[in-house]
């Protein structure tokens, strides 16, 4: 008689879009997958995003320049950064490392790693979605990136330029021709460029719950508890602890935490920059206003037609993980919105708030433990964490499965700031 060994376990911390894309893949090998997280999956960060497969944004936040814009855009009510003076004692060692990111040589090498992630993120959605049986939540209307003035465009140009040499698609739109995609805008919109490969979701949040459903029916189980530490045997971890004194025990375990990942990875011996990048948005039920293109505007904003209205959403804002939302930045963004469509109703708006897990040079960590065979992250997807969720859980199961990863992964590691 033969007998069979018992599949191995893993523990995947965290169901945001991460946790549960590592699992999607993870299902082709033979773990018992446990996903432990203190919120369920319908109501973690990407479900309350702007919806985007955002495949144009490869460009990482610091930027050469960067320090001269700061200052204005910290005393407009209306700008895109805000900063809460009570955490700028536990921000500055993670701006420090910011600003430092933003030098050219830094700036090239960071977009040229972002894009490498990005150019299959497309593609792995799609498959993603046929195998869940969520086509019907992805529209593909792309985006229309729109400017006030030639001026203004102008800025952006040297972006447009590599976008260009990255190989992607967009072309340049003048006034006539937005209000030909989306008659409803005002005379704010003056001009701009339409990506056509942009997708989004018109309901992240059913997204979630579907990916759910089908990781549970896989034979997943899920458990809603916060991790607190880890056991430790022969000073190799070996089990997750819950906070209500319940042990998941594992042979392998997958940080997916989100913003709050480098408090877990710190007890691992990992220490990584990561901060909360808060962002805000305002569902509105029923604008009067029939929109369907995903709209970016210069300001750092960006509205989202969804299946249940639509969707403001930006700002980007520090204040750590605790601080209680300040839904003034949603009410910003509202303004806004109201210069571009000054027909706007936004009665019954609902505001809602989440943290971006932020790095200082805005790549993603997804790598093997620096200290353990047996831990693995994946988190700091910062603006565009929907957009890589399956790019990355593939790259992870690759890892975990110890494949050669599709997409060289050095850029990704969590040593890099140590
Ligand atoms: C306003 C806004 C708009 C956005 N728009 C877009 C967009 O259009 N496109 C895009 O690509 N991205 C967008 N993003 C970014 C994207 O939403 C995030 O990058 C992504 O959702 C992060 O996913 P995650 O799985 O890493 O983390 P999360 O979704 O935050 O999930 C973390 C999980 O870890 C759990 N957890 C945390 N600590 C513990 C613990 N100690 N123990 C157990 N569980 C724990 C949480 O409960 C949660 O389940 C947006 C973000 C915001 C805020």
């Amino acid at each position: 008689m033969t007998s069979v060994a018992p599949a191995k376990k893993l523990v995947i911390i965290g169901s945001g879009i991460i946790g549960l894309c590592s699992a999607f893949h993870l299902l082709r090998q033979d773990w018992e997958i446990t996903i432990v997280s203190s919120d369920p999956a319908d109501d973690t960060t990407a479900c309350g995003s702007a919806g985007a497969i955002a495949i144009a944004q490869v460009f990482p936040a610091s930027e050469p320049g960067l320090g001269l814009k700061v200052p204005r855009w910290l005393l407009d009510p209306l700008g895109p950064l805000s900063i809460r003076p009570g955490h700028m004692p536990k921000l500055m060692g993670w701006l420090v490392k910011f600003l430092a990111a933003g030098t050219s040589a830094r700036v090239e090498a960071s977009t040229r790693a972002l894009a490498s992630l990005m150019a299959p993120a497309r593609n792995h959605h799609f498959e993603l979605i046929k195998e869940i049986n969520a086509q019907h939540l992805l529209r593909q209307n792309g985006n229309l990136w729109l400017y006030h003035s030639e001026r203004s465009r102008n800025k952006d140009a040297k972006q447009w330029a590599m976008r260009k040499q990255l190989g992607i698609k967009f072309s340049a739109v003048n006034k006539e021709q937005i209000l030909e995609r989306e008659p409803a805008l005002g005379p704010g919109a003056h001009c701009g460029y339409f990506i056509p490969d942009w997708c989004h979701y018109i309901d992240p949040q059913a997204l979630l719950a579907n990916l759910a459903d089908y990781l549970r029916n896989a034979g997943v189980t899920f458990v809603q508890d916060t991790v607190g530490g880890f056991e430790f045997v022969d000073e190799r971890p070996v089990a997750a602890l819950g906070e209500n004194g319940s042990k998941f025990k594992f042979d392998a375990c997958l940080v997916a935490a989100g913003a709050h990942s480098a408090r877990l990875s710190a007890q691992l011996g990992d220490s990584f920059p990561l901060e909360s990048e808060r962002g805000y948005n305002t569902m509105l039920p029923s604008t009067g206003l029939d929109i369907k293109t995903y709209l970016t505007f210069e300001e750092h904003f960006v509205l989202t037609p969804m299946a249940r209205g639509l969707r403001i959403g930006g700002a980007a804002e520090f204040a750590g993980l605790d601080a209680p939302p300040n839904y003034a930045r949603s009410k910003a963004l509202l303004k806004l919105a109201r210069r571009y469509l000054p027909d706007l109703n936004d009665e019954g708006g609902t505001q809602w708030m989440g943290h971006r897990p932020s790095t200082p040079d805005s790549l993603p960590v997804i790598s093997r433990s620096t200290e353990f065979s047996n831990i693995y992250y994946g988190f700091g997807h910062g603006h565009i964490g929907l957009t890589l969720g399956p790019t990355t859980g593939r790259l992870l199961s690759q890892l975990i499965g110890e494949d050669t990863p599709d997409i060289p992964l050095s850029p990704f590691g969590i040593d890099r700031y140590s």
